[in-house]
């Protein structure tokens, strides 16, 4: 088993960092009060994320689960909000090109690959996120049309995504949804509420409503009675790899601040990394962020072989979201009363890393997941 990058990937590595640091750097504090910029929305595509699962045939370079991560890793070390901004686009874009008919993917998919439309996956409603098939949205087919009434909230790009793919239901029984793709313009697509989160504030997170929103026959994805099927598909193959990308860059993030912190930082007449105490909270930190290195690659690698993953990607969501908390929690150790200070970078990792552990489900659903496949399987 190898998990070093070859050449290509090396490449991709830096020009993303580069990137970030040009184009992602300068807007941290912007994205922290405001959300997204979606002024940033051309600069990625033209970088080709936006496509680095899609297929060239719908205007995408498919370089493929391992690249993405990379990308997003480089991302969130920058900025974690924006690496949030990314897997709400590439759930989106997963469920269309893997679900899809061709017509949609036609359709749709050259939108979210070009920049002129970043995507959501509108699956969580007030009424809970984890019982994906309670959900309370009703489609009612009505001619050539469904009508959808409901809301959804905690949709990631909810205010920025100009195409939503949504889980409803189509009928009763909790196996009755489906998923829809809806534009931002149909009728009676409007938006709630844009939530103020204590972290990842550099991706917008809100309120999707639908008040008899007429939404064309044709924008059904496969048949009814697919949804559930297809929406955790799309979490364990986009979702959760994604959520451990982005919590990799929070704990590299942490290990750089925490080393850098600890070199400046001078007490009874010389830096504290000499102290034996700051260099073990140095050593959990790097520990942490390889073995979440690891495993989260190794899913991403599955995924490009198009090797079952949806365990792994799982252990991977799970252990590198904790990873990332404990690594901005020791990182905030190092800075000992500067860490509770706003516009040191590890005030802010602190509070993005927490965030990273209910989305794309909460870690007692992960572990649910993995105590039943060891059950089952070990
Ligand atoms: C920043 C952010 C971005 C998000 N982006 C999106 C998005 O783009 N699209 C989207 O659809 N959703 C999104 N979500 C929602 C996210 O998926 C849900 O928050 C998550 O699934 C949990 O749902 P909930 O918050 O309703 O908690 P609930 O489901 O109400 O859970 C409450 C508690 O019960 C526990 N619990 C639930 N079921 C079980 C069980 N079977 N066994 C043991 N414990 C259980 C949970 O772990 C939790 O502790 C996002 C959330 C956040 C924080």
């Amino acid at each position: 088993m190898d998990f070093s990058f070859n050449e290509r990937e090396e490449l991709l590595k830096k020009s993303i960092a580069e990137f970030a640091q040009r184009e992602i750097a300068p807007l941290v504090d912007k994205l922290e009060e405001e959300g997204f910029d979606p002024q940033l929305i051309p600069k990625l595509a033209q970088m080709g994320i936006l496509g680095l699962i899609t297929p060239p045939k719908y205007g995408g370079n498919e370089m493929g689960h391992v690249a993405k991560t990379i990308v997003m890793e480089e991302i969130a070390k920058v900025c974690p909000g924006v690496g949030l901004t990314l897997e709400g686009h590439f759930v989106c874009t997963y469920l269309i090109q893997t679900f899809g008919s061709e017509e949609q993917k036609g359709k749709y998919l050259p939108l979210l690959t070009s920049g002129k439309s970043l995507g959501s996956l509108a699956v969580t409603e007030p009424s809970g996120g984890s019982d994906v098939a309670g959900i309370q949205t009703i489609a009612k087919k009505d001619g050539d049309h469904y009508i959808l009434t409901g809301r959804k909230c905690f949709i990631s790009n909810s205010h920025i995504a100009k195409v939503h793919a949504v889980l409803a239901k189509t009928g009763e029984g909790p196996r009755n949804l489906a998923v829809f793709i809806v534009e931002n313009s149909f009728p009676g697509f409007s938006l709630g509420r844009k939530e103020k989160k204590m972290g990842l504030r550099g991706a917008t997170t809100g309120e999707i409503v639908f008040n008899k929103c007429h939404v064309p026959e044709k924008n059904l994805v496969g048949r009814e009675g697919d949804g559930v099927k297809q929406v955790l598909a799309t979490i364990n193959r986009a979702g959760r790899p994604g959520m451990a990308a982005v919590a990799l860059g929070i704990c590299y993030a942490s290990l750089r601040e925490g080393t850098r912190f600890a070199k400046e930082r001078v007490l009874y007449g010389k830096p504290i990394s000499q102290l034996q105490a700051i260099q073990f909270l140095l050593a959990e930190i790097y520990t942490q962020a390889e073995g979440a290195r690891l495993l989260t690659y190794r899913a991403a690698s599955l995924l490009d072989q198009d090797q079952p993953a949806d365990i792994e990607a799982t252990l991977a969501k799970y252990t590198a979201c904790e990873a990332a908390f404990k690594c901005a929690r020791w990182a905030a150790d190092i800075y000992g009363g500067y860490s509770v200070i706003k516009g040191y970078p590890i005030e802010q990792l602190f509070r993005d890393a927490w965030v990273t552990i209910p989305s794309s489900g909460t870690a007692q659903v992960a572990k649910m997941v993995l105590g039943r496949h060891v059950l089952k399987n070990l």
